[in-house]
């Protein structure tokens, strides 16, 4: 009874384990898991099979249960066989051999099952042992038979195994070994039972021992095995170093890059060693106990640059085990930043000559210009032939065409310098309007164009933005409105919407009946010298520089520009500026008061009695003056250079000086210093009156103590203006 009882416990234990093993096996997600999991299923059935006779009561159902017992063991064979065939990558033998295989197998089971009958396999007796009754098999010759089926799929499997373990090495022959080793050991615990006659069959805990060993081998050992062999090489191979120490700062590793790049001897390497240590110092001085540093090596072949980084190791506690160096190679690196850095001083530098060469250039343009728009000037006030007017009158188009060019060409080169600065100041929306339509009123009448404006009256009366530069946007965009439109004309309106509580956004849109542009160009439109149609357009002139800085002004006062366009019809340009509102108060009605440009010039003051003096070298840019200050009659003085000019004024008292800046020998500025410092004019008032347009130059001109800055060519209104401001009020008589 006793022996049953164990009995009893061992086949439970062994359906305990086979029953872990399958749920093992569905995590074995390869093709041969399934194998696995049948031949552990028969398995169950030949535990169950073998609890069966055990318990039997009669001979016949001992019979019944022995045969269901052998014929469990063919199909445990035969799974197991696909199994080892599969894991050791015969799949296509395997693919050949399953159906015949199970053929013979399913044949195996219908002869052992027709036993019961024919009494061919094996008779059964009983057995007493200890007082318990056990039926027992005795084997006639044609069980034999099943057994030499049996065997031959063990050999079979044998087979396969034995030639991947020659073919394969490593890791891979101890994987096919363990099977092997499960393999012999089913054949083992079968020929001891056999050998030894047991009354029952216990080789069933075998099944789920092998069952564990096969899956600790796929699905532990081998690939864990593999992982950390992998992860070895992969860390010794890496391009970058890696040093690790443990919690006692010994080293532990160093893989082959840093033992290469620092001549690292793993036997008496240690924190104190380089870099390690300069590392470490380095980040304590920053106060810092793990992070990421420089550093450098001199070596025969150069200086070699790394980035290091030092972090320490925890456990899954966080408690410290250790710390690593990851480093890293950055010579080359370093080397293209330096070079990088160099193109960049490089193109400075070129970008900055190429600034000084543009300024230079509109220096030297502006000068003779100068003259001849001065001398024109001249010829335009003292004649009134009309075919020497027209003649005149087209000189001064093309000059002023000519300056506005040299204007772009500089606004350009100063916003690519990133030296163009948005100046806010309070303005009035009204003038601003009323400026841009008297610039182009002309212009428009002449090509027998309408110009009109559009006003909001809601929109307030003083705003506070860069006024001048907002202006500068939109006389680019009507000047393009009026020169690419033949009929019709153009319309400016002018509205606003509140954004907060002291700002609005400034809606300005000029409207034109003009060629309009086609779609594809709308996108190209805003980039420099780009024009478009150039064909077509081939009259009129332009540079393509003009929308290119209009957008630049307006991203720069974080303002929008949209444009819509239907070629043949016309073109809208909208744009949108952010202003503050200094006065709420409605604007109201646009007055466009029309303040007829004299055809004919009148001078807008006299001061017969009024003293000054013109500084310049150029002879003619003396005339200049003189000739447009002529009708004034203020009495002028001129000295062509500094040294002349200092003499000058310790003898004689000035009302106001005009002085040129780029003069040989003694400069501009050299002249008004020494002109502040002694003689008769240290109090009067000095205006630079110069071809110099470079970004600032005014504000350095008023520093140094200028009171006014003029720019050549000059404009008779603003000389004559810039004189009534400076001049004795009571030496003024002024003329409306
Ligand atoms: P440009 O000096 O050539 O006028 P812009 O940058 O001001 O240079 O303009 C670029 C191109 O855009 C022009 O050459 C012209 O073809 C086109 N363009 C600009 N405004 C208009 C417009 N209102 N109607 C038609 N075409 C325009």
């Amino acid at each position: 009874m006793i022996t049953k009882t164990i009995y009893e416990i061992i086949d439970i234990a062994a359906i305990i384990g086979i029953i872990l093993t399958i749920r093992a096996c569905n995590r074995i997600k390869f093709e041969y898991g399934k194998w696995l999991s049948h031949s552990l299923i028969a398995a169950v059935v030949a535990i169950f099979a073998n609890m069966l006779v055990a318990f039997s009561v009669s001979s016949a159902s001992a019979e019944f249960s022995y045969c269901l017992y052998f014929a469990s063991i063919d199909w445990i064979l035969y799974f197991i066989a696909g199994f080892c065939l599969l894991y050791t990558e015969h799949d296509k033998a395997w693919g050949k051999l399953f159906i015949p295989c199970a053929f013979i197998m399913a044949a195996d089971s219908v002869s052992l099952f027709a036993n019961l009958i024919f009494r061919h396999h094996f008779n059964i007796y009983e057995k007493a042992i200890h007082g318990t009754v056990f039926y027992q098999t005795a084997f006639q010759p044609s069980y034999y038979v099943h057994l030499a089926l049996d065997y031959s799929l063990v050999l079979l499997a044998l087979f396969f195994i034995v030639y991947r373990i020659i073919k394969s090495y490593g890791l891979y022959r101890t994987k096919y070994v363990i099977i092997l080793s499960v393999l012999l050991l089913v054949i083992v615990l079968n020929l001891v039972y056999m050998a030894m006659s047991l009354v029952l069959d216990i080789s069933v805990i075998f099944y789920a021992v092998a069952g564990f060993l096969i899956y600790f081998c796929t699905e532990v050992f081998v690939p864990r095995g593999l992982m950390r062999s992998a992860v070895a090489r992969a860390v010794d191979d890496m391009s970058e170093g890696l040093i690790l120490f443990d919690i006692g700062h010994h080293l532990i590793y160093a893989n082959t890059f840093s033992r290469n790049h620092f001549d690292i001897d793993p036997a008496d390497y240690d924190i104190d060693c380089e870099p390690v240590a300069s590392v470490i110092s380095g980040l304590k001085e920053e106060g810092k106990s793990f992070g990421e540093t420089t550093y450098v090596k001199n070596t025969m072949s150069g200086t070699k640059h790394y980035k290091i980084r030092y972090t320490s190791l925890t456990d899954k506690k966080v408690r410290p085990i250790g710390s690593y160096f990851l480093i890293q190679d950055t010579t080359e690196e370093v080397f293209y930043l330096h070079e990088i850095e160099e193109a960049r001083i490089n193109a400075d530098n070129a970008n900055r000559a190429k600034s000084t060469f543009l300024a230079n250039m509109s220096h030297e343009i502006r000068t003779p210009l100068n003259s001849v728009l001065g001398m024109n000037e001249m010829i335009l006030r003292t004649t009134d032939d009309p075919q020497i007017r027209e003649y005149a009158e087209n000189v001064r188009s093309s000059g002023d065409t000519l300056l506005s060019l040299i204007n772009d060409i500089l606004d350009f080169s100063k916003i690519e310098a990133g030296r163009m600065d948005i100046i806010h100041a309070e303005y009035d929306p009204q003038k601003l309007v009323r400026d841009c339509y008297y610039f182009f009123e002309q212009t428009a009448v002449a090509k027998g164009l309408y110009l009109k404006v559009e006003y909001d009256e809601k929109i307030p009366r003083r705003l506070s933005g860069d006024m001048l530069h907002i202006k500068q946007v939109l006389t680019n965009i009507i000047s393009n409105a009026v020169k690419y439109t033949l009929d019709g004309g153009v319309t400016i309106s002018l509205s606003y919407r509140i954004t907060g509580r002291d700002h609005i956004d400034l809606m300005i849109d000029v409207s034109d009946t003009g060629i309009g542009i086609e779609r594809k160009d709308i996108a190209v439109l805003f980039e420099a010298f780009k024009r478009i149609n150039e064909k077509e357009n081939a009259t009129i002139q332009g540079t393509g520089l003009g929308l290119a800085i209009t957008k630049e002004l307006v991203d720069m006062m974080e303002g929008e520009i949209k444009v819509d366009s239907t070629p043949g019809k016309g073109s809208s340009f909208k744009v949108t500026f952010p202003q503050d509102v200094v006065d709420q108060t409605h604007s109201g009605p646009l007055r466009l008061r029309r303040e007829k440009d004299e055809e004919v010039y009148r001078e807008r003051f006299r001061a017969p009695n009024a003293l000054i003096l013109v500084v310049d070298d150029v002879p003619v840019n003396l005339k200049v003056v003189s000739a447009l200050l002529k009708e004034t009659l203020v009495q002028i003085d001129g000295a062509s250079g500094g040294e002349m000019a200092v003499e000058m004024c310790n003898k004689t008292k000035y009302d106001v000086i005009l002085l040129d800046h780029r003069m040989p020998k003694k400069d501009g500025i050299e002249t008004f210093r020494d002109i502040r410092n002694a003689g008769l004019n240290m109090n009067t008032p000095v205006v630079m009156l110069t071809a110099n347009a470079l970004h600032g130059a005014e504000e350095e001109y008023r520093k140094e103590g200028f009171a006014g800055y003029l720019s050549k060519p000059v404009v008779a209104k603003d000389l004559e203006n810039m004189l009534i401001r400076l001049l004795p009020e009571q030496k003024v008589e002024k003329k409306f």
